[in-house]
C-alpha cells in the first residue's frame, strides 16, 4: 500500500493509464537521403499517421466539452493542415528521412507562426504538440499525452499539465494518482472540477506498471497495487453508498443534531458561480477576483469590473456573497499590478501590501463592488488577503466602510491567526486561508511536490492556529469561516466544525460530500475530533485520531 496525500475523496479500483513520454527526436544522425524506390510508400506512411493523429484527437473533443473539446478539435484540425502535411511530403519525396521531414516541415512554419505573432504564434505549441504525435506514431510508440482508455482506467503520473487532462473524461479516467503535487497543485484542481477521487505525492507510484489493478483511496490518501479483488470490491461498494448519501444530500449545512455551519462555494467568475447555483451551496464564501484578470495586460475600468462582480451577485442574489480583493503576486502575479522584481515573491509585496505603493487600485476595486452592488440590490462582503497585522486590517475596513460595504479579512498568515482578537476589533468577519496559512506556517512552499506533506493541512500546527482565530471569534461574537482547500475535505470540514467555524467555503464539486458528512455526525463528535486533532503530533495521526472520533 502506497501513501499519499488524499485530495479528492471517492474509492476506485481499476487498471493503470500512463501518460505516453515524448518521443526522443533524433534527427542529426540520421541517413542524409533515402532511397528513391521507398519513398513514395514513406510519404504514405506519413500521411496516414497524420490521419491516426488527428483522428485520435478528433475522438477525444468528441468526448469532451466546452474549451477543452474546442481546443482538442483546432489541434485535430490543424494535424490535418494541408500547408505543413505538403511541406513534410515534399521533403520525403526530395529523399529526406520521414521523422526529420516532419521536425524541419515543422520547424518552418513555427518559425513562420512566430514571426506573424499573436493568434497564429500562440499556435506554436500546437504544432510541436502534433510533431511529437506523429513522430511518436511512425515509431510505433505511444502517442504522449493521456491516451484515451477502451475502459474505466485510473490515470496514474508523475504530474499532470493542463495540457495532459484537457478533455479527461470522468467517466474513462476515474480517479487521479500523481507522484508529485500538493492539494493545491494543478492535479488536484482539475480533479475537484471532475469530481474524481485523487491521491498526490504518492511515493513509489512511479513503478507500478501500465494495466496493474490498483485501488485508490481518496479520503486516506492511499494507492493498494494489485489488492484481493474481493477486498476492492466491498470497499469501492462502501464508498459508492456514501456518494449517493452525498449526491442527496440539499443543504443547508448542519451536524446531524441540528448545529448549523453555513456551506458555502469559492468561485472565480460568473460562469463558476451559476454553476455553483445547482448545488446547495447557500452562497459564495471566496469570490477570487484576481483570477478574473490573470491574462490582462492592464488595469479593468472600473466599468468593465463592476460587470463581472455584477455577474457573481446576480447568480448569489439574495444570498451571502464574500469578495475578496485582488490577491496579486507570489503564484499569481498580475502585469498591471506593478510587481517589483523579488528573490522571494511568496513573502514580498503580495496580497493587501500592494495597496501600500498604489493604493487607487484597491480603492477603484472597491469602487467596482460597491457598484455592481448597487445594481444587483445586494450587500456583498468584503476581504482582504494577506492581511498580516492589525493595522492593515483597520486601514482595509476603513477603505471598505467608506465604500459602503462590509469589511472583513483572511487569516493566512500566522502573525493574524495569533493577533486574531487584535484584528476583530476592526472587521466584521474572519476568512482562514488554510492554503497559505499552513504555506506560512509550516515555511514550506505551497507550489512545492516535495514539501506536500508539510502543506498538508492536517499539520497539527496549523490546526492550532486555525482554533486560535476561531476562539477570538467566538470571543468577539464574530463569524470565522474557512475558504481555503481544508473546507473541501469532508472529514476535515467535521474537525473544524468542532473547532467552532461558522461556515466552510470550498469548490462547487466539493459541497455535496461536505454537506453530507457533516449531516453523519453529532456536533459532540466534532467536538471531540478537533480536540483530537489538536493533541496530536502529526498530520497522520492527526487524520486518524478524527477518523476514530467521527467513527470512521
Ligand atoms: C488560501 O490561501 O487558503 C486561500 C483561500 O487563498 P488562495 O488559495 O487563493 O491563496
Ligand atoms: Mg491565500
Amino acid at each position: 500500500m502506497l501513501r499519499g496525500v488524499p485530495v479528492v475523496a471517492g474509492v476506485r479500483y481499476a487498471p493503470v493509464i500512463r501518460p505516453g513520454r515524448l518521443p526522443v527526436i533524433d534527427v542529426g544522425a540520421g541517413e542524409a537521403s533515402i532511397d528513391e524506390s521507398v519513398r513514395p510508400a514513406e510519404a504514405e506512411r506519413f500521411v496516414a499517421a497524420a490521419a491516426a493523429v488527428a483522428t485520435r484527437l478528433r475522438d477525444r473533443a468528441a468526448h469532451a466539452t466546452g474549451a477543452a473539446s474546442e481546443v482538442l478539435a483546432a489541434t485535430a484540425t490543424l494535424a490535418q493542415d494541408r500547408a505543413w502535411l505538403g511541406a513534410a511530403e515534399k521533403r520525403i519525396k526530395d529523399g529526406t528521412p520521414v521523422v526529420q521531414a516532419v521536425v524541419q516541415a515543422v520547424e518552418q512554419f513555427v518559425a513562420m507562426f512566430t514571426q506573424l505573432g499573436g493568434l497564429m504564434a500562440e499556435r506554436v505549441a500546437d504544432l510541436q504538440d502534433i510533431r511529437d504525435r506523429v513522430v511518436a506514431e511512425l515509431s510505433g510508440l505511444p502517442e504522449p499525452g493521456v491516451p484515451l482508455p477502451d475502459i474505466p482506467s485510473i490515470l496514474c503520473a508523475e504530474d499532470l499539465a493542463p495540457a495532459d487532462t484537457a478533455g479527461l473524461d470522468p467517466k474513462l479516467v476515474v480517479a487521479l494518482a500523481t507522484t508529485l503535487g500538493g492539494p493545491t497543485s494543478h492535479t488536484a484542481i482539475i480533479a475537484r472540477q471532475l469530481g474524481i477521487p485523487c491521491v498526490v505525492a504518492v511515493a513509489g507510484l512511479d513503478v507500478v506498471e501500465v494495466e496493474t489493478m490498483v485501488l485508490v483511496d481518496g479520503t486516506l490518501g492511499t494507492v493498494t497495487v494489485s489488492p484481493d479483488p474481493a477486498v476492492a470490491g466491498e470497499a469501492v461498494a462502501a464508498a459508492q453508498r456514501e456518494a449517493e448519501r452525498a449526491a442527496h444530500w440539499s443543504g443547508p449545512g448542519a451536524t446531524a443534531d441540528g448545529h448549523a455551519v453555513s456551506i458555502f462555494a469559492n468561485v472565480q467568475d460568473g460562469a463558476a458561480a451559476r454553476a455553483a447555483r445547482e448545488t446547495p451551496a447557500e452562497g459564495v464564501g471566496l469570490f477570487r477576483t484576481e483570477l478574473c484578470f490573470l491574462n490582462r495586460d492592464t488595469e479593468p475600468t472600473v466599468d468593465e469590473q463592476t460587470d463581472i462582480y455584477a455577474e457573481v451577485l446576480e447568480a448569489f442574489s439574495g444570498a451571502k456573497v464574500v469578495i475578496r480583493t485582488l490577491d496579486a503576486g507570489s503564484d499569481k502575479p498580475l502585469k498591471f499590478a506593478g510587481h517589483p522584481d523579488e528573490a522571494n515573491p511568496a513573502l514580498g509585496v503580495r496580497g493587501i501590501r500592494i495597496a501600500e505603493g498604489n493604493p487607487g487600485l484597491l480603492d477603484r476595486q472597491l469602487q467596482a463592488i460597491a457598484a455592481a452592488a448597487k445594481r444587483t440590490g445586494t450587500e456583498p462582503w468584503v476581504m482582504a488577503p494577506m492581511i498580516a497585522t492589525a493595522e492593515e486590517a483597520e486601514s482595509f475596513a476603513t477603505q471598505a466602510r467608506s465604500h459602503g460595504l462590509i469589511a472583513g479579512v483572511m487569516i493566512e498568515v500566522p502573525a493574524a491567526a495569533l493577533l486574531a482578537d487584535r484584528i476583530l476589533e476592526h472587521v466584521d468577519f474572519l476568512s482562514i486561508g488554510t492554503n497559505d496559512l499552513a504555506q506560512y506556517t509550516m515555511a514550506a512552499d505551497r507550489m512545492s511536490a516535495e514539501l506536500a506533506a508539510l502543506t498538508d493541512p492536517w499539520q497539527p500546527a496549523v490546526l492550532a492556529l486555525v482554533a486560535m482565530a476561531v476562539r477570538a471569534g467566538a470571543a468577539a461574537g464574530k463569524p470565522v469561516g474557512v475558504c481555503g482547500e481544508a473546507a473541501a475535505d469532508p472529514l476535515l470540514a467535521c474537525v473544524l466544525t468542532g473547532l467552532g467555524v461558522t461556515s466552510l467555503s470550498a469548490a462547487a464539486a466539493a459541497i455535496q460530500g461536505v454537506g453530507a458528512k457533516l449531516a453523519q455526525v453529532t456536533l459532540q463528535q466534532c467536538q471531540a475530533a478537533a480536540d483530537a486533532v489538536l493533541g496530536a503530533a502529526t498530520a497522520a495521526d492527526a487524520r486518524a485520531a478524527a477518523l476514530a472520533a467521527l467513527g470512521n
